[in-house]
């Protein structure tokens, strides 16, 4: 497959979201937002009553899940079974069950094909846990984004006020550091960098330094 990818990974308030966007609307490229596939999937668990233990039937909603994407007056909407589900799959108590099932085989493997379809002309922001080394384990240029735990917890806290959100720091740290070890500990497809993917530390780089750097990058591969 000729189609260039770019592969974001990290963990969860490392920035990826916010990069990843603004790279491909550089590059004028596709992005995958792999991370929503697994939110929809604990979404559409919750509305269909299905137990997150129950891996061959969350499998059987990840392989079928009626998920659309469409843009509305500029703004990106997220449909489940036509129902905007936008800011609902950003809680984090979606995020927590979207990462409980993500360590199940079956789910992963039931995602896998529908990551891959996002590959197409001129190019993919693919924006993840294990884009670089499952899902695009080829792609000429991964970056592993990371910052601090308590630096991440501080952007969370940011963004939350900023929606009008109360949340304590102290909990969000807690929450980040949960997760962050459910990811990396699983064992299937763990949180970690590929052998060939450059790590980039954002604790003290600015949203458009990170992605001046990224395009370099891109460029000095391309
Ligand atoms: O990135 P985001 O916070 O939306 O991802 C939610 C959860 O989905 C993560 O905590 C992780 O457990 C899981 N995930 C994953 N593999 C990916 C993307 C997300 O396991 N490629």
């Amino acid at each position: 497959d000729a189609v260039p990818v770019l592969t974001v990974d990290g963990p969860g308030g490392a920035g990826k979201g916010t990069i990843s966007g603004l790279v491909a609307e550089r590059l004028g490229w596709h992005l995958l937002d792999s991370g929503a596939l697994y939110r929809l999937t604990a979404q559409a668990a919750a509305k269909h009553g299905v137990a997150l233990d129950d891996e061959p039937q969350l499998a059987r909603l990840a392989a079928e899940l009626d998920v659309a994407f469409p843009v509305e007056e500029g703004r990106p909407l997220v449909l489940l079974e036509g129902e905007d589900v936008t800011r609902v799959i950003r809680r984090e108590t979606v995020g927590e069950r979207a990462s409980q099932i993500a360590a199940l085989p079956e789910v992963r493997q039931a995602l896998l094909q529908r990551q891959r379809d996002f590959r197409k002309a001129p190019g993919l922001v693919a924006d993840g846990r294990d884009m670089g080394t499952v899902v695009f384990p080829e792609a000429p240029l991964k970056i592993f984004l990371t910052a601090s735990a308590q630096e991440r917890a501080r952007r969370r806290h940011l963004q939350l006020q900023k929606a009008g959100v109360d949340a304590s720091l102290s909990s969000l740290l807690k929450e980040i550091q949960a997760r962050d070890a459910r990811d990396m500990q699983r064992s299937v497809a763990p949180l970690k960098p590929a052998d060939d993917a450059i790590t980039l530390d954002t604790t003290r780089l600015s949203i458009p330094e990170v992605v001046e750097r990224l395009t370099e990058l891109l460029a000095q591969r391309g």
